[in-house]
């Protein structure tokens, strides 16, 4: 299985995609982690990507098609993988349809995860990972169940995003809108687009999507 999970930034994709990558055992692809690994390595890819993260608009299509397309090739992808945060512009989702192609794969679903404008701006600025496992936590939406302790491998040392404070978040969600939003008719055209509540609490966003991959697998 095969499929995008497409939305604004603090939509829940990321914490949607880890708990399909450890229910259904296929591998969640975050180009967002990906380039923070590269910008804290130090790469020339990551020198170039910095100050564009920070900045809060989006790294050159060139870029990421050449990270992604090395990275669905690998062993853990052989069952399927999740799309996390790619494509954001209508160049990569036409480099996708290629890159598929080419590799004999099929796109099974794409997911939008639909939230207002108004309640991203809470999750971004409450949003923080654990630094040992990555699980990611909110301040009041999830919460470790013990103060200051991952819930998931008894770490206690977290970090915040450099990009997660309200300034960006307005430049995020902007070239969400101008550059992001306009492949969701690409997908709609194909068919393979569908769009849940992502207002909804995490448990029921999760039951939503499994519902729609019964329906697809
Ligand atoms: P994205 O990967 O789309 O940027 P995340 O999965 O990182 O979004 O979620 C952003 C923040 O909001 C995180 O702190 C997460 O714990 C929280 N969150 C995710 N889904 C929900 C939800 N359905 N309701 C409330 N908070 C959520
Ligand atoms: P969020 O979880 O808030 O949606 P991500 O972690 O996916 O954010 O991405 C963080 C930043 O990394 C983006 O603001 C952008 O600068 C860059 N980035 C991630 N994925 C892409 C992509 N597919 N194309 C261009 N830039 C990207
Ligand atoms: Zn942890």
């Amino acid at each position: 299985m095969n499929l995008i999970l497409l939305g604004p930034p603090g939509a829940g994709k990321g914490t949607q995609a880890k708990r399909l990558q450890d229910n259904h055992g296929i591998a969640q692809i975050s180009t967002g982690d990906m380039l923070r690994a590269e910008v804290a390595a130090g790469t020339p890819v990551g020198k170039e990507a910095k100050a564009v993260m920070e900045a809060g608009q989006l790294v050159s299509d060139d870029i990421i098609v050449r990270m992604l397309s090395s990275r669905v090739s690998q062993p853990d992808c052989a069952k399927g993988f999740i799309l996390d945060g790619f494509p954001r512009t209508v160049p990569q989702a036409q480099a996708l349809d290629r890159m598929l192609a080419d590799k004999k794969l099929t796109l099974d679903v794409v997911i939008e995860l639909k939230v207002d404008d108004s309640a991203l701006i809470e999750r971004i600025a409450g949003r923080f990972t654990c630094a040992k496992c990555g699980e990611g936590y909110h301040d009041s939406f999830k919460p470790t169940a013990k103060a200051g302790v991952c819930d998931a491998c008894g770490s206690t040392d977290f970090t915040r995003r450099a990009d997660d404070n309200r300034e960006t978040v307005v430049a995020r969600l902007d070239a969400y809108h101008r550059q992001t939003a306009p492949i969701l008719p690409h997908y709609a055209a194909q068919g393979t687009l569908r769009s849940v509540d992502g207002m909804a609490d995490i448990d029921v966003v999760a039951a939503q999507i499994d519902a729609i991959l019964t329906q697809v697998g």
